[in-house]
């Protein structure tokens, strides 16, 4: 027998209640009973995404809605801001070249945030942007960026701030409305607590006015399409019936913990994590703008990466994440987000300094699990 635990930025452990929701019998979608479940969707995605703007479920993975926002917003040679900060900015830059929409990219050294003055001066440079695409939480370097800084510095302009949220949302604050993100997007199989295979995104009025010149092609995503089915409380084609069931269920239990205390958990969780691996003599990879929800470590050149993660996994059944694109073989990644307790993190590390240890890299054994530990204990 091997237990197996999940500490990677999406996928994401399941809560039994989530669990249990997925094996209810299949209903009808064009019944009142579903439209009850569509209603209690969009109103706990609204407290989720902190937003009056309406919030589409798509049946898609994350990068789904993202593609949603570039088809729906744009026309082909329209010209826009991409931040690429790693591999999911990069992500926005890839779309938009694909619908023959013109980027400027802002290259940001990975594992350091984009600076909001130097979105302002891109859009001071050229008042025609009409959309700065960025990312809440960049899940392959674990920086969150400041969007509360970047949405002060567009509010005031003619572009639309476009935010990808989908391994924040749910772990890390993400104020919509405050902040004046025009478009959210998200996904289910991170913070949100459910298995992949829904995205999810909020449009506000000021975004409406670009959808409603947008020229780009889009079919299976066309958010006008989506709005006028919204409005009937249903959805244009058949929705992910079980996994929106399931969202309810996750939402329900979002609201019961209440978004503060989610976000203090994380904000836990990740520090006993960053403490736990600085005690193992390893470094972060971004120590300044660290994500609550994913924690990117360095790996000591003797430290074979792909060895690590992969005897963790296959040998011990703990899963984390090696590192993405260029940072393959230079890092690894433990998730922190979703259905995370303190337990779970105890089990990682404890799993991490075992490997270690094996591979002969050198600290004092329980150092890690001493420095978690010491975090769950404070203000107990
Ligand atoms: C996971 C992730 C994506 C991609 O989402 P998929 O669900 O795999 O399509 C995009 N952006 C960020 C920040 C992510 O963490």
């Amino acid at each position: 027998m091997r237990k197996t635990y999940l500490l990677t930025p999406g996928p994401t452990p399941l809560p039994s209640e989530v669990l249990e929701a997925m094996a209810r019998p299949i209903i009808h979608h064009r019944t009142p009973q579903f439209q009850a479940i569509i209603k209690e969707a969009h109103e706990g995605l609204k407290y989720v995404f902190q937003t009056k703007n309406d919030c589409f479920m798509l049946a898609s993975s994350g990068t789904g809605a993202m593609e949603a926002a570039v088809a729906n917003l744009l026309s082909p040679q329209d010209t826009v801001i991409t931040v690429e900060g790693g591999k999911f900015g990069e992500r926005w830059t890839e779309l938009c070249k694909a619908y023959g929409v013109n980027c400027e990219v802002i290259k940001v050294e990975w594992g350091k945030p984009v600076e909001s003055e130097e979105i302002k001066k891109r859009l001071k440079a050229n008042p025609r942007i009409k959309a700065v695409f960025t990312t809440l939480c960049e899940t392959s370097t674990g920086v969150t960026n400041d969007i509360e800084a970047i949405g002060r510095v567009i509010k005031d302009t003619e572009s639309v701030l476009v935010v990808d949220a989908i391994s924040g949302l749910g772990a890390i604050s993400c104020a919509s409305d405050a902040w004046h993100c025009d478009v959210v997007v998200s996904g289910s199989q991170k913070g949100l607590m459910l298995p992949p295979g829904l995205g999810f995104i909020s449009v506000s009025p000021k975004a409406w006015k670009l959808v409603d010149s947008a020229k780009c092609p889009r079919y299976y995503f066309n958010l006008k399409k989506a709005k006028k089915a919204y409005d009937q409380v249903d959805t244009p084609f058949t929705p992910a019936i079980t996994l929106i069931v399931a969202l309810c269920q996750a939402l329900k239990m979002m609201r019961e913990e209440g978004l503060e205390n989610i976000f203090l958990r994380h904000k836990k969780m990740a520090r006993a994590v960053r403490n736990a691996v600085k005690a193992l003599g390893l470094e972060l990879f971004a120590p300044h703008a660290a994500s609550d929800a994913v924690t990117a470590v360095k790996v000591p050149a003797n430290i074979d990466t792909g060895k690590l993660v992969k005897t963790m996994r296959d040998t011990y059944g703990v899963t984390i994440a090696g590192g993405q694109g260029d940072l393959k073989g230079k890092l690894f990644r433990i998730a922190h987000m979703g259905y995370i307790g303190e337990f779970d993190i105890i089990t990682g590390i404890s799993c991490l300094e075992k490997v270690l240890q094996q591979m002969g890299h050198k600290f004092e054994l329980g150092s890690g699990i001493k420095a978690a530990e010491e975090v769950f204990l404070q203000g107990e």
